[in-house]
């Protein structure tokens, strides 16, 4: 990548995280998190991953480098980049159920979260319990998603899971998959992956072939 499209690509990503940090489509969602999920990695990636939303696996770094470093070693590719269907993590919690219902939608915009991780509504740390998003928070999320596509162009992307593969493959106008594990459209591969919680090293043998083939 040349140091201007470098250059260019930073600061549409920056912008694009100035949005999201501001962004109250989903304001249950977005009250409960301090800073939303940002993508990380490399800017000009090989691999472009995508979870569905941050969870427990996505949220620890050892995990999280354990995965870069099979998909480097298995496909031999350096530069690496996950991110977000969903940027703020959907979490159940009472109390700030019990808070809506006093206050009829919760419809004021103050975060219930500080930086560390301190609800407001109960002084002590969020015990809010990761659950998966609804259809219309993947809906009001996803152009976030495709936006990032759009700017770091990567030329293979993995979908973690079920949801993500759906939304996204829709998004690219591919409303029936085969029984491949990859497709491609619009010059990207995309790859088929269960979800993190279940992901395994011999999903690998199936994308690897494909992989080579088309590098
Ligand atoms: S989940 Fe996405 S669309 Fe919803 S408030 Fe957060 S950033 Fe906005």
């Amino acid at each position: 990548m040349s140091f201007d499209n470098r250059e260019e690509s930073i600061r549409r990503i920056i912008d694009m995280e100035d949005r999201i940090a501001k962004c109250q489509r989903c304001l249950p969602l977005s009250k409960c998190v301090y800073k939303p999920s940002f993508g990380k990695g490399e800017l000009d990636p090989e691999v472009f991953m995508v979870f569905e939303s941050d969870n427990k696996n996505t949220k620890d770094s050892k995990w999280l480098i354990n995965l870069r470093n099979l998909i480097k070693n298995e496909l031999n590719v350096d530069n690496i980049y996950h991110t977000f269907l969903v940027r703020c993590e959907p979490k159940a919690c009472t109390a700030r159920h019990n808070l809506n219902n006093l206050t009829d939608g919760c419809s004021t915009y103050n975060k219930l979260l500080n930086k560390d991780n301190i609800c407001f509504l109960k002084s002590n740390i969020c015990s809010g319990i990761t659950v998966k998003p609804s259809n219309e928070e993947i809906i009001r999320c996803l152009p976030f998603l495709l936006e990032e596509m759009e700017i770091l162009k990567p030329p293979h992307i993995i979908l973690f899971g079920e949801r993500v593969i759906d939304y996204v493959s829709k998004s690219f106008g591919v409303y029936e998959l085969d029984n491949h594990s990859y497709f491609q459209k619009k010059n990207i591969n995309f790859y088929r992956a269960s979800s993190e919680e279940s992901f395994d090293i011999s999903e690998f043998t199936q994308f690897k072939t494909y992989f080579q083939s088309v590098l």
